[in-house]
Order: structure tokens, then C-alpha cells, then sequence
């Protein structure tokens, strides 16, 4: 069965500020490298629709939406204004992440409907920053959660797991399935790094990795298979979605772990595998992070390349 590939036009074009490293140039870089290496020719790039405000609303207050909504569209005429302290309402802003979240959406109903094994949505602006009610770290809706209770909700799955690799800890993603016993969310994430001074997760469904400056791809190798495999084996997820963010590489400036190409291809296989044994092979893959370029396009296609091989 293919993988499919899902992307929007608003990633080549949505601005979030003239700094941001959260940038146009990150999907471009990935797309550029998968033709570099072919991949165009090994997945089936689809097409999604925007969210829509029945799935954001599972995962967001509706005053927050209506807040987001109203923000974009006033940015039409004032320019935009900045929501938090690190993240900037445009006018493209809330469309580009109603389109985010449609691709990791639609890349679930293929998925499920069992027309593709695997999927990557590669889509910007990330999500798992966006909590319930709360934007920062360059996100605004939950894409992953949104994803996640499409699944559960209208797909009619059981359980989900949530497998977040970014090297920030995916606060937004806690805040909106904490206590929901039908997902298990796992983040392995720097400790010293964004979100700052949260306290250690509570919910009994949040399986939290916090590991020091410095960690490789040996230490989270072993996270994954001595912590979160036996979990995940235990919980029989029917779909697992990755949360990929490519920030942990060593190249990446925005936090200090040592991660590179092969590691995220051999987490990549490892997730794969407990995928076959209990999910049918299911996991849908959402780009969260990764500002360094280069590194990015490479992890990412390294990725990639592993869903299509082993599909
Ligand atoms: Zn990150």
C-alpha cells in the first residue's frame, strides 16, 4: 500500500514574521531534498481541505477559535498583531493552520479507511505548542489532536497514541487530551528548553520523557524502546501519529540534543513495527519543528524515505 504525502499551498507562502526560523523555507527545503532523492515518484501527494470547525472544536475552546478568526481577519487591514510572546497573528495565520490541521486530518481518514498504510503531512505552521485555549511556539491549532480525536470521534477507533519527538515538550497537545483515556501521549523532550517552568504532567494517559542538554540518539533510542514500546504494546493504539519534529537534531540551534538522520530513521522503524503488530501497520506522521534547514530537509526526507520503504 503507498504512503501518502500531504502538504497545503499556504506552506510556500505564510509568513510569521520577517525573523521567524518558523518559515516558508522549511517546506521548501524538505520538497527540494525529496526530489533530490526521488522520493516525489514514491509517494502519492493528495490533496486536503482546511479544518473543519466541528474537528477544530474538539480540540479548542470555541472563544479561543473565535479569537484566532477574528485576529486573522482584522490583520487584514492593521497587518497583524503578535498573540503571544513568540507567535504572530497575520492574516494567513489562521487559515494556514485550518489547512495544517486538514492535511493531518485527511492523512487519518486515509489511513483509517485503510487506501494508504502510512502518511506524512507536511505542514506548517506546527501544532503541538496550541493547547485548549493558549497559541505560542509558532502554533496556533493542534493538529495532532485535532487529528487524533477525528480519529476516535468520526472514524470510530478506540485508541490512539500520540508519539511526539520534537525536542520541546508538546505542552499544547497535553493540555487538550490529558485525561482522555482513549489517547496515550508520549514527548521526550529537553528539560531546560521551551515551554519554561511548566510542572511534571499529572494525567495518567501523559508518559513524559524530560532528558538533560546533551542527549544523543542512544539516550532517546532507549526512551523509545525500553519506555515507550512496552507502553505502547500495552495501550494497542489502532493508529499511531507521530508528532515529528526535527529540532533535536545535533545541527539544530533551537535546543541541544545531538539526534541525526539515522536516528529519526531508526525511530521512524521502530514506531513502524509496533504499528504492524497492533495498528495494522497504521501511523500518520505531522511535521511539528526543525529550524535548521539543512538538517531539517535531511531528517525529514530520512524519515519519509523510511515510511515508503517499509510500508
Ligand atoms: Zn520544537
Amino acid at each position: 500500500m503507498p504512503t501518502g504525502f500531504f502538504t497545503h499551498d499556504l506552506c510556500l507562502s505564510y509568513q510569521q514574521g520577517p525573523d521567524s526560523p518558523e518559515s516558508p523555507e522549511r517546506i521548501e527545503a524538505i520538497e527540494d531534498r525529496m526530489l533530490a532523492m526521488g522520493l516525489q515518484r514514491a509517494v502519492t501527494a493528495l490533496p486536503s481541505s482546511p479544518a473543519s470547525l466541528t474537528d477544530v472544536l474538539r480540540a479548542h475552546d470555541e472563544a479561543y477559535v473565535r479569537k484566532l478568526a477574528e485576529v486573522s481577519r482584522r490583520a487584514q487591514t492593521c497587518g497583524g498583531e503578535q498573540i503571544s510572546e513568540d507567535t504572530f497573528i497575520n492574516a494567513q495565520s489562521f487559515e494556514a493552520a485550518l489547512k495544517s490541521a486538514g492535511a493531518a486530518i485527511e492523512a487519518v481518514r486515509q489511513v483509517c479507511a485503510g487506501t494508504l498504510r502510512n502518511a506524512f503531512a507536511c505542514v506548517r505552521p506546527p501544532g503541538h505548542h496550541a493547547g485548549r485555549s493558549f497559541a505560542h511556539g509558532f502554533c496556533l491549532i493542534n493538529s495532532a489532536a485535532c487529528a487524533a480525536l477525528h480519529a476516535l470521534d468520526v472514524m470510530g477507533l478506540k485508541r490512539v497514541a500520540i508519539v511526539d519527538i520534537d525536542v520541546h515538550r508538546a505542552d499544547g497537545t497535553e493540555d487538550i487530551v490529558q485525561n482522555d483515556g482513549r489517547i496515550m501521549l508520549f514527548s521526550l523532550f529537553q528539560e531546560s528548553a521551551f515551554p519554561y517552568g511548566l510542572a511534571p504532567a499529572q494525567a495518567g494517559n501523559i508518559v513524559n520523557a524530560p532528558m538533560p542538554e546533551g542527549s544523543d540518539g542512544m539516550d532517546v533510542l532507549r526512551v523509545v524502546n525500553e519506555v515507550w514500546v512496552p507502553k505502547l504494546l500495552a495501550f494497542k493504539p489502532e493508529l499511531i501519529l507521530m508528532s515529528a519534529g526535527f529540532d533535536a537534531h545535533r545541527d539544530d540551534k533551537q535546543a541541544l540534543f545531538k539526534l541525526t538522520e539515522f536516528d529519526y530513521s531508526i525511530i521512524t522503524l521502530g514506531l513502524m513495527r509496533v504499528a504492524r503488530k497492533v495498528a495494522g501497520g497504521r501511523l500518520v506522521s505531522i511535521l511539528e519543528g526543525g529550524y535548521d534547514i539543512r538538517s531539517l530537509a535531511r531528517s525529514a526526507v530520512a524519515h519519509l524515505a523510511t515510511l515508503i520503504r517499509n510500508a
